[in-house]
């Protein structure tokens, strides 16, 4: 990458604004900066650390037009979805202070005479490197609990979503003591330096290929490492089914961000039953749609390949037009008769496709969902709740929901098992992730 990059907006292609980039001899100084704020901030109370979020959030949620529409231009999210992502995120920051400071409140163990207290300390500075789907999601989610636990953070926003990740900075570093919060602009080269640096943690979200460069990287130095690596999620459709509200779930759920979510549907399997019908439903949902863009070119050929690979193995396209424009914009695509020798059964697509795949049983459905590298989560929908936990068991997946998207209730961790996350966030043991665990015997 040049000294330049090029901020974009995703719907038009037009260039936003022109950034310099973080030189890598930088980062050393940025770093250095970083531990400097980090003595201070880690000897603030965990409530006054807190407070300082929250006055930033306040004015976050105050110019939240403004801010969606930042998101909608240079990520390419559809006003409401980029009023929905700032307004749930903004929601829910009171749940995970409560949640943070209750988990990291040291804990007391006697026996006899003795009596053993476990801290959670802060680490030391933390790299959050974040992906481009969740602009405004993705650093808050990986940077407000290590924020709380007492780390200081230099943040590395996607290249795709630079002007997005600097506003959230912004907001926030109205607040924060100087240096706790930096941003680094680049893109991998930027990204490599900063996991060589003297970071003592590595929060990030993004492709498998990065996550396991980054967990190589760190391991020279032992850092602390928290992936999530993205998902090829299954949705089970059960026999005996509610299939209007599955199709509802399955349209929304392969077509929200134009399929650009870690946990959207990617494979759909249906028996013979119903799958006919919940075809007609999808297709019938998906006509309605309006689609936010898809992020950049790359990502579009890459949907367009895949497509194209399913078609030349026999898929059936019955709903979309995936014509090669010039534009980022793909709209609705829904394939049948995929089968697991197409690439866009196994490797993650990204995109609003929705792949229906008829299965000869529930045995079957579990063998085809379990199928890849993958593991982050899956869906299953029926109204047999008893059967629906036991096929919930048999996925390796990390997060499942029965009639629902996977992500669990207040309390539960954000968790991808095989090769779709290291470590995790979210939960009393996630939160305690940010920290350094320590005891004292006496
Ligand atoms: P995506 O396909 O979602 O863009 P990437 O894994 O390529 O996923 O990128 C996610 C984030 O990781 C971005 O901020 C990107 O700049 C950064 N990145 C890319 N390569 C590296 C690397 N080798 N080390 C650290 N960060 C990287």
């Amino acid at each position: 990458m040049s000294d330049k990059l090029k901020c974009l907006n995703a719907r038009t292609g037009e260039v936003m604004e022109e950034l310099t980039v973080t030189s890598t001899s930088e980062i050393h100084t940025i770093v250095e900066k970083s531990h400097v704020a980090q003595g201070k901030w880690s000897q603030l109370t965990i409530d006054e650390r807190c407070d300082f979020i929250r006055r930033a959030y306040k004015l976050i949620s105050a110019d939240l037009d403004g801010f969606a529409k930042l998101i909608h231009e240079e990520m390419g999210k559809t006003m409401p979805e980029a009023i929905g992502e700032i307004k749930a995120y903004a929601n829910g920051l009171e749940n995970m202070i409560g949640e943070v400071k209750a988990a990291l409140v040291p804990e007391v163990n006697s026996v006899g005479e003795m009596e053993t207290t476990t801290y959670f300390d802060a680490l030391g500075v933390c790299a959050s490197i974040t992906p481009w789907n969740f602009p405004m999601g993705m650093p808050h989610t990986l940077m407000m609990p290590s924020l709380m636990a007492g780390n200081t953070i230099v943040f590395k926003p996607s290249e795709e979503v630079t002007l997005i990740g600097i506003a959230y900075a912004k907001y926030l570093n109205e607040f924060l003591p100087k240096d706790v919060l930096q941003v680094v602009v680049g893109a991998g080269v930027q990204g490599k330096a900063l996991v060589e640096s003297n970071v003592q943690l590595i929060t990030f979200t993004g492709s498998q290929r990065t996550g396991k460069s980054i967990l190589e990287t760190g391991a020279k130095d032992l850092k602390r490492v928290i992936l999530e690596l993205g998902g090829k999620d299954a949705l089970i459709i059960m026999d005996d089914v509610d299939l209007d509200a599955a199709s509802k779930f399955a349209t929304n759920n392969s077509f929200r961000n134009c399929g650009q979510v870690c946990v959207s549907t990617e494979k759909i399997l249906v028996t013979e039953k119903n799958h006919d019908n919940l075809v007609e439903k999808l297709i019938e949902r998906a006509k309605t749609l309006e689609v936010s863009s898809l992020i950049n070119k790359t990502q579009k050929s890459h949907v367009l390949a895949q497509i194209e690979d399913a078609m030349k193995k026999g898929a059936t396209m019955l709903l979309g037009d995936p014509s090669k424009d010039e534009s980022n914009f793909l709209s609705p695509v829904v394939l049948t008769n995929v089968s697991n020798d197409m690439d866009i059964m196994i490797n993650e697509t990204f995109g609003p496709v929705a792949c229906v795949t008829k299965v000869k049983d529930l045995d079957h459905a579990v063998a085809l969902a379990n199928e890849g590298e993958y593991a982050l989560g899956s869906v299953i929908f029926g109204n047999d709740k008893e059967l629906a936990k036991q096929t919930a068991r048999r996925l390796k997946a990390g997060m499942v929901g029965i009639n629902k998207s996977c992500g669990g209730v207040k309390g539960s961790p954000w968790i991808g098992a095989g090769q779709s996350g290291y470590n995790f966030h979210g939960s009393v043991a996630g939160h305690r992730m940010f920290t350094q665990v320590r005891i004292v015997t006496a």
